[in-house]
């Protein structure tokens, strides 16, 4: 019979326990027992989950109190210097110092550095290694937790992050490679801990099999497994991999002297057939066959079919799993309370996901008359990119700023701000009683008028050129969009971890998207009737607003990417015709589409940036189109940043020595198009000096000319409180008004 497991499961609890405890321990209001409890508390009901869906192992080690990859970290003793110094009383609080700079014990230091977590929205902690590194196993966590769940009669199967994969994410290192033979007795060691513990197999993350990989670190796999693989006597290695087609890796991570392999079959449904080959007598196969990283239900007819003939070949060497971990999908359907029946039938959270591995499980069991079949994905009809190119803006950037300097008569350096302005506890207040029924939406309305009105009057005093309506009407720049567009459905409690105690809660694409009516034209034009300056308009972009919400898997996602442009679109329209000159739309989530192999980048590449100019096709020459990216490394996507042709865009740079900068520059010849590189960092309470600015606003003009040069904080203003936005806002115009002068 087959086995069923999974690979983990989410760890925020039903109602997001764990963040609130996390939050109420870092603030002092609970003791550091009361957070250990609620730990436990959530796994002991993780695994009961697992173990009452009848899957055949618990997966252990996927808990952790703040990230996975930081957990290894501590398992290993990567911890830089500067950690060392003011270090807290107790490991937990140790942790937390890494993990966001300070705890409740401890001197506050810099935290570890966060990034993504391959193509997902998760975010990691990044291990910092040093020329000299040295890893102990250092910590029993993973020995703790497979001893708690098999106290309480589970079959343990611990999940760690694989050598490879740990020291790939790492930074500080010319070549972690170099680091290889240090960390292997670590894993020695910890593995035959696990198999005195009684452990029969641990699963062994090593996700960047699904990357391209360069030919030294693939070269690497062999040696490293054949140094652990043996260390538990008696004990097996699952290796998992996921979130990418393996190809020229899939008969590696075969050869590696492995008891099983698991393989993405959402992702790389194509490769199951070739695993299946390559599976011999000793070996398991896992198959991710349900969507670790989305919310449908997912059709076990079909996978019946596919699996059937897999399933009479190898028996209990195929295992059912999800095709990744379940920390990617929220948690469980039944607490949404508010969805209607015929929505929540078509969703699965991940305690729907465990039941259905185990429906799975049974119809493959049973007599069936099912044949065989193959799996294939979704592809395009035709390509979106030939499909619009007919409808972009003819004339080119150049013709098109001669026109808008005219239009707008904006001195040299601009000054603007990225959209939103603080949302202060009043505002926050209103829309939660809005929400409720306590007030009327007219009330509500009167409420954002009055917002707006003062942010429009604070910009003027402060000698702003280009003014935005500040998104007093929005919580969420994707929420927002999709509360307006008919094809979303806004769950109540369909939370993800994103990092640390901080979860989203993406909207779902459930059907083909439209626009019933105008959804930022009101505010818009509100804002600059009062005010003879231009008002920007404000809009998400289609990539980010895809890239942000939980997709559908009838239709590729470029379809869904042009529905939702073609709203924009309409939108967009809208706002011109209502007099708004200026438009942006952000797109902050560009690169996190990106696939993982760069193989796909090109095909990625051209239905994005078609998407975003469908977006603004049709628009008058004089009508200037801004973008925003909020991140630092562009060099890898920069060209298709020149091919969105956007007339501005803004980014940020400022923490980042405006190193990045030179991606702009370095091309041939100069970015085209005009820049607002973010002059200060919006995500620190500091507010930056005139002179300061003055001076960083001069190194930037030696690298971007002065005529296309404008002047911005690097991101949106509603996090910070008005004091600190109106003295940083007011240096910041002090400032460019004071290079003018000198130019
Ligand atoms: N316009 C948005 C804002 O200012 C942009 C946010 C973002 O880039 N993440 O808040
Ligand atoms: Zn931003």
């Amino acid at each position: 019979m087959v086995q069923t497991h999974i690979l983990g499961y989410p760890r925020i609890g039903a109602a997001r326990e764990l963040k609130k405890a996390q939050e109420a321990y870092w603030l002092g209001e609970i003791p550091q027992q009361q957070l250990l409890r609620v730990g436990a508390e959530i796994r002991r009901e993780n695994w009961q989950a697992q173990s009452e869906a009848g899957l055949n192992f618990v997966t252990v080690g996927d808990f952790a109190w703040y990230d996975q990859v930081l957990n290894h970290s501590q398992m290993f003793g990567v911890l830089g210097q500067r950690f060392v110094e003011g270090a807290a009383d107790n490991t937990l609080d140790q942790y937390f110092r890494q993990a966001r700079g300070r705890a409740p014990s401890g001197q506050p230091v810099a935290a570890n550095a966060m990034t993504k977590w391959f193509d997902t929205n998760y975010h990691y902690l990044v291990p910092e290694f040093s020329i000299d590194q040295e890893f102990s196993l250092d910590s029993t966590w993973l020995l703790d937790e497979v001893r708690e769940a098999q106290s309480q009669g589970y079959a343990a199967k611990p999940v760690v992050i694989g050598p490879l994969t740990y020291l790939w994410l790492g930074r500080g290192v010319d070549n972690a490679l170099e680091l290889l033979p240090e960390i292997l007795p670590c894993y020695t060691e910890l593995f035959s801990q696990l198999a005195e513990q009684n452990v029969d197999w641990v699963q062994v993350d090593e996700p960047i099999l699904g990357l391209d990989l360069p030919d030294e670190w693939r070269n690497a796999f062999d040696r490293a497994y054949q140094q652990i693989a043996h260390a538990g006597a008696g004990m097996k290695l699952l290796l998992a991999t996921y979130f990418s087609p393996l190809r020229e890796n899939l008969p590696l991570a075969f050869s590696l002297p492995v008891s099983g392999v698991h393989i993405d079959c959402v992702r790389a449904p194509e490769e199951l057939q070739a695993a299946v080959e390559l599976t011999d007598e000793n070996r398991v196969l896992s198959a991710g066959v349900l969507n670790g990283r989305n919310v449908w239900r997912a059709d076990l007819e079909k996978w019946q079919c596919i699996l059937k003939p897999l399933a009479e070949q190898l028996g209990e060497r195929l295992w059912l799993s999800a095709s990744c971990s379940l920390l990617h999908s929220p948690v469980d359907l039944e607490s949404e309370v508010s969805l209607p029946d015929d929505q929540k039938q078509k969703l699965a959270y991940s305690r729907q996901k465990l039941q259905e591995l185990a429906q799975l499980q049974q119809l493959l069991c049973g007599e069936s008359t099912a044949a065989g079949a193959s799996v294939e994905g979704i592809t395009q009809s035709r390509s979106i990119a030939e499909r619009l190119q007919d409808s972009w803006r003819t004339q080119r950037y150049q013709e098109r700023a001669a026109v808008q300097k005219k239009r707008w008569q904006l001195p040299l350096l601009p000054t603007t701000t990225i959209g939103s302005f603080p949302q202060t506890d009043l505002l926050r207040k209103v829309r939660r009683q809005f929400r409720s029924g306590e007030i009327s939406a007219s009330d509500y309305r009167g409420h954002l008028r009055a917002e707006i009105a003062e942010a429009i009057r604070r910009q003027e005093i402060l000698g702003l050129d280009v003014l935005v309506h500040g998104e007093a009407e929005r919580n969420d720049m994707v929420e927002y969009f999709g509360e307006q567009l008919e094809g979303f459905v806004h769950t109540g409690n369909g939370w993800v971890q994103s990092y640390g105690s901080r979860c989203v809660k993406p909207p779902i694409i459930f059907g083909d998207i439209s626009r019933p009516k105008a959804m930022t034209v009101e505010w818009s034009s509100y804002a600059q009737s009062l005010t003879s300056k231009p008002v920007k308009g404000m809009l998400t972009g289609p990539v980010t607003i895809l890239n942000w919400s939980f997709p559908r898997e009838d239709i590729h996602r470029s379809e869904s990417c042009l529905q939702i442009a073609q709203a924009l679109h309409e939108e967009v329209l809208d706002l011109e015709a209502a007099g708004i000159g200026i438009i942006q739309i952000d797109e902050p989530a560009l690169r996190e589409g990106v696939p993982l192999r760069e193989s796909e980048h090109e095909d990625y590449f051209a239905w994005a940036v078609a998407c975003f100019r469908y977006t603004c096709s049709e628009v008058k020459a004089e009508t200037q189109i801004h973008t925003h990216m909020c991140y630092s490394n562009f060099n890898a996507i920069m060209e298709a940043i020149v091919s969105l042709d956007a007339d501005v865009i803004t980014i940020e740079s400022s923490r980042s020595d405006l190193r990045l900068l030179s991606a702009f520059a370095d091309r041939n010849g100069d970015y085209p198009n005009e820049i607002g590189p973010g002059v200060y960092d919006i995500h620190s309470p500091n507010v930056p000096e005139r002179e300061e600015l003055v001076d960083r606003l001069k190194k930037i003009a030696e690298v971007v000319p002065v005529q296309r040069l404008w002047v911005n904080p690097d991101c949106g203003l509603k996090t910070r409180s008005w004091a600190e936005v109106g003295s940083s806002l007011l240096n910041m115009v002090e400032a460019a008004r004071a290079v003018r002068t000198e130019l």
